[in-house]
């Protein structure tokens, strides 16, 4: 059955090619209005799959896919137009442009933090630039796919775009089939499965991966204020967010400080008493007993090797509830220091230099998120030009996420390309390289064979002159 499908938006993806934008265009104007019409079920699927809190399915799914819609119809017509690029002398005559055309066929597999975000926003990224698509949503949050399923069914034929519920054994299935591109979303041990299949057909691929991101926090930042915004990034989602802060580097003169506006954000946030965080609504549910139990066993590892809980640390695996845990103390050898954390714990560990935190991040892949709370410019500098990170954020966490005019994405272990804005549009396009050559082209005839003594006299002043 995928396979029927996927042989029939292959045609169709052939005939998109014939088609103007305003198929395209018509296609995510659908789309925006079903997605409107739709989000009382989106909420309602996420508080069913984790409790996910009304605001933040707002927030973080919904506005997001509605914004880059709105973005896209935009600029598309603009980012559509062969883009002309000059002509060296020895083309004289000649003209050439980039013309960007759609990949073809391409797979789309979503991961469960966000469920709906992750699978839409890539989406419309790839109608944008006039191709069709297989969406694989994650198992683990069977409504929200549920809904993404009957958003789409409505909306779009599927030879255009097709919803592929089920397990990874649907994955493994699809990974079979030779996709123009495959984009990615997910953990970095499955990337590495998704690649190798890629490899087999020679599919492109975009993969936004995981990994941990380090905060910083140096002597000169704003305290109170730092403290809300890494709070807010941490917690949102309970820490289930691909660019949450994953650990802290504090400077050692105001850790002691630091900690106490850390704890005042998360209880204005979240509740004074244990009880009060343990009901918020404000705060989501970790999506299954597995997830929960592994942060159970994380903290426990820890605390093993000698670190300490200062706040929170109750779990309650039948619940799916983990509250906002701080640590310190941690063993850089701990697991929790080892494997990206992906739920509401944070370690936090201190610094004396600069160069220390920079030695430790160098040290261990790339992140796909560094943040930096800071007012000393010669610490900006530094961060910038000595580490290597998928996005860099001072005095602020997550945020770039939701700027379209930068490109989203890790590096390395934390991924591979880029979307958002232009760079989705980048992303499930092959930009093709045209030349038209003219009546001039005659000229080149001196590239020919024989090669004559005056030709290889021309031909070394070609060389000598850069022409
Ligand atoms: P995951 O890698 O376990 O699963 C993602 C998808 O891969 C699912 O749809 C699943 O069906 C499929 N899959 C799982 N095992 C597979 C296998 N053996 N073969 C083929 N397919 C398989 O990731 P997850 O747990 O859903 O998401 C959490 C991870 O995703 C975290 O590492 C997080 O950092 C990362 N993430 C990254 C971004 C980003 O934008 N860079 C965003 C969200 C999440």
């Amino acid at each position: 059955m995928l396979e029927r499908i996927f042989l029939h938006q292959k045609q169709y993806s052939l005939k998109l090619r014939s088609e103007g934008l305003d198929v395209r265009i018509e296609a995510l104007k659908a789309l925006e209005k079903a997605i409107e019409a739709h989000t009382p079920d989106v909420i309602e699927a996420l508080k069913k799959d984790f409790q996910k809190p009304e605001a933040e399915t707002l927030l973080s799914e919904i506005y997001p896919v509605l914004k880059e819609i709105k973005f896209i119809r935009k600029n598309l017509s603009r980012w559509s137009k062969p883009q002309k690029v000059k002509t060296p002398l020895t083309l004289f005559g000649s003209r050439s442009y980039i013309l960007p055309e759609a990949r073809g066929v391409c797979l789309l597999i979503g991961p469960w933090n966000y469920p709906f975000q992750l699978c839409l926003l890539p989406l419309v990224s790839a109608i944008a630039a006039g191709n069709c698509a297989i969406v694989k949503p994650s198992e683990l949050t069977r409504h929200t796919s549920y809904v993404i399923k009957k958003i789409l069914t409505e909306t779009l034929t599927e030879e255009h775009v097709f919803v592929a519920e089920g397990g990874v054994e649907t994955t493994q299935e699809l990974l079979k089939l030779p996709f123009d591109h495959i984009f990615f979303t997910g953990s970095t041990r499955v990337g590495k499965i998704v690649m190798e299949a890629a490899a087999k057909h020679l599919s492109s691929v975009t993969l936004e991966l995981g990994g941990k991101s380090p905060t910083i926090v140096d002597a000169t930042a704003d305290l109170s204020e730092a403290a809300q915004k890494i709070a807010w990034a941490k917690f949102i989602n309970a820490g289930q967010t691909c660019v949450a802060p994953d650990y802290l580097f504090v400077h050692e003169s105001i850790h002691q400080a630091f900690k106490k506006h850390l704890i005042a954000a998360i209880e204005n946030f979240y509740g004074k008493s244990a009880d009060l965080r343990h009901t918020s609504p404000d705060l989501a549910r970790m999506v299954s007993i597995n997830h929960t139990q592994r942060l159970k066993d994380l903290v426990d590892d820890a605390v093993s090797k000698n670190a300490k809980v200062f706040f929170g640390g109750e779990t309650s695996p039948g619940e799916h509830f983990c509250s906002p845990t701080l640590l310190e103390n941690v063993d850089p050898h701990a697991l929790i220091m080892q494997e990206e954390i992906f739920g509401p714990i944070l370690p936090v560990l201190t610094f004396h230099e600069i160069s220390e935190v920079i030695h430790f991040i160098n040290e261990r892949q790339k992140p796909l998120a560094l943040y930096c709370y800071t007012h000393s410019q010669m610490n900006m500098e530094r961060i910038q030009q000595e580490t290597s990170s998928g996005g860099l954020v001072f005095n602020d966490s997550v945020i770039h996420f939701v700027n379209p005019h930068l490109p989203f994405g890790g590096v390395n272990h934390s991924g591979m390309g880029s979307y958002h804005g232009k760079h989705g549009f980048r992303a499930f396009s092959h930009e093709k390289a045209v030349l038209k050559q003219s009546f001039f082209g005659k000229l080149l005839r001196i590239m020919y064979p024989p090669y004559t003594p005056f030709k290889m006299k021309a031909l070394k002043s070609l060389i000598r002159f850069r022409l």
